[in-house]
């Protein structure tokens, strides 16, 4: 299965096989690593501190919607891998002192999951998280308390809207103090992020910050 996957075209030039890694090696130097001429680093937006590997649009937009819609686990573990090197490399620099992070994912909402078979920011928090190695744990904490539309296509209003006081920390681990990196594929508006953050504040947590593999606008 994965050996006939990696003879499929690679979604970044559509030209070479995409390999094992699910993108070839000449699109994963470019798009992937090193970081694109005006990456978006470690910019904060509302708080949060946000690491992303990169835009979503040219090849790595082409990568990132391989990964989501084809999909493709094996591309998703390698995006997620290469994010959770560079995000420990930025927050170990940042919060030397800082006990050991949580790795948040975004949460589905269980029916989309459900019918996709396949819950993105789950799959990449453990690749990030993996990636990190004892500096960081991945823990699944937090819920939607209600169903949500779907944010794509929504104006940043109507993201807020939909999302406000849906998600929660449902999870027997104190987040008193804790740093926590929530993860997440698409950074868009950020109203998502800007929620699951709201929720792990009100839960006790210290630093949030944002991985994501690529960011929108
Ligand atoms: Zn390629």
């Amino acid at each position: 299965m994965d050996l006939l996957r990696a003879l499929l075209p690679c979604p970044g030039c559509g030209r070479r096989p995409s390999g094992p890694r699910g993108a070839c090696a000449a699109c994963w130097h470019r798009f992937v690593v090193p970081p694109p001429p005006r990456p978006s680093g470690t910019r904060p937006i509302h708080g949060p501190c946000v690491v992303a590997l990169g835009p979503y649009r040219g090849g790595l937009g082409r990568l990132v919607r391989a990964a989501k819609y084809r999909p493709d686990r094996r591309l998703l573990r390698a995006l997620g891998t290469e994010l959770g090197v560079r995000v420990r490399r930025i927050a170990t620099a940042a919060r030397p002192a800082s006990s050991a992070w949580l790795v948040v994912p975004v949460p589905a909402d269980p029916r989309r999951a459900r019918r996709r078979g396949l819950d993105h920011a789950a799959l990449l928090a453990a690749a990030v998280a993996r990636a990190w190695g004892p500096g960081a744990t991945v823990r699944p904490g937090l819920r939607r308390t209600r169903p949500t539309r779907t944010q794509a296509g929504a104006s940043d209003a109507v993201r807020r809207r939909n999302v406000a006081g849906a998600i929660a920390w449902h999870d027997a681990v104190t987040l008193a103090g804790r740093s926590v990196l929530l993860v997440d594929d698409v950074l868009t508006t950020g109203a998502t992020a800007r929620a699951c953050a709201a929720a792990l504040h009100a839960a006790g947590a210290g630093d949030v910050w944002v991985a994501v593999i690529a960011r929108a606008r």
